[in-house]
């Protein structure tokens, strides 16, 4: 007889379809201590930079039931934004993420419907948390866990026929769902694209970054100043990096639409430094408001449009 929550497993999967996620998956909140161990070495090697907020709550990170009392299940779902901008050679580049809504508020009122959704199915006493970021969750692991996606050379993870340009959120639940999905293969092959074109050797090996030398976290995460280093390194980067994904073959078969929730704001696709160093904090707001950008912060902008000014100069 099939188990009645592997059903659930299927009705479910199958709101989220209709919700515009391109894969959802279940997990139990067994230890993981393989992943723990490779992110403290992560953090002992420091490898994760000036984001210091990754040191703290470890327990919870390991311990998933600290973020949820009787937590039962971990639903893993996974969003596709892939849109048909690309770089230009030469030209000042932006992240696609960060050309469209800010993901936190999609991915959130999108998990919030699939929540209202499940307490109409398993019952009103459902006690859930989502996550978008927001909390210590090891999301790739999770993901890995369900069986919907694996973590490629480039530390991102490959969902099937979606690829890596996808938004990870995740809901906690109180109530077992069980899915028997086994955990995917690993699906680089002898593909070494992403490391090979690297523009700063930030993957020192095949799945290991350092962040310090990564663009994305340098142009995004980091607040303090560039060192002289560091500004060179950012090239034409004026937010974010996408250089391991646009290689990715992962990225060039996908099947799966993207969501069409994400609004592109065309009016950053041409946007150049110069523009940049003239905005003040009234015209950055007008400009960027609802985009990733927006949280980072004008005072961020402006340093990697000053960085970016003068290597566009030396090439
Ligand atoms: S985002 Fe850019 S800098 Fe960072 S690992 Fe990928 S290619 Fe390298
Ligand atoms: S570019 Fe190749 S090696 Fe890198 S993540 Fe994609 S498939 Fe794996």
């Amino acid at each position: 007889m099939a188990d009645p929550t592997t059903n659930f497993a299927r009705t479910i999967r199958k709101e989220a379809a209709r919700l515009g996620f391109s894969a959802i998956g279940f997990s139990s909140p067994i230890p993981q201590p393989i992943a723990i161990e490779r992110y403290n070495t992560m953090i002992a090697e420091h490898r994760h930079g000036e984001m210091t907020y990754m040191e703290h709550r470890l327990d919870e990170r390991a311990m998933p039931s600290m973020l949820l009392p009787d937590l039962k299940t971990i639903i893993s779902a996974a969003i596709s934004y892939n849109n048909p901008v690309d770089t230009i050679a030469g030209q000042p580049v932006i992240s696609k993420y960060a050309l469209i809504d800010d993901y936190h508020t999609v991915v959130r009122e999108k998990l919030q419907q699939l929540l209202d959704y499940l307490k109409a199915l398993l019952g009103e006493d459902l006690n859930a948390t989502i996550t978008v970021d927001s909390s210590p969750v090891l999301e790739k692991t999770w993901a890995e866990h369900s069986g919907i996606g694996k973590t490629g050379k480039n530390t991102l993870l490959i969902i099937p026929s979606a690829g890596t340009y996808v938004f990870l959120g995740e809901l906690l639940i109180d109530k077992q769902i069980t899915d028997n999905k086994p955990p995917l293969p690993n699906l680089c092959g002898s593909c070494t694209n992403c490391l090979d074109s690297c523009p700063t050797g930030a993957l020192i090996e095949p799945g290991k970054l350092d962040a310090t030398r990564c663009i994305s976290y340098l142009t995004v995460e980091l607040k303090r100043e560039f060192t002289p280093e560091e500004s060179a390194m950012i090239g034409n980067h004026l937010f974010g990096c996408d250089q391991c994904q646009q290689v990715c073959p992962h990225n060039h078969q996908t099947t799966i639409t993207p969501n069409n929730s994400f609004t592109l704001h065309h009016n950053l696709l041409n946007i150049t430094p110069e523009t940049i160093l003239t905005l003040t904090k009234s015209t950055f707001r007008t400009l960027l408001q609802g985009t990733p950008i927006n949280r980072t912060g004008l005072k961020r902008l402006k340093r990697n449009a000053r960085a970016v000014t003068i290597n566009l100069k030396k090439t």
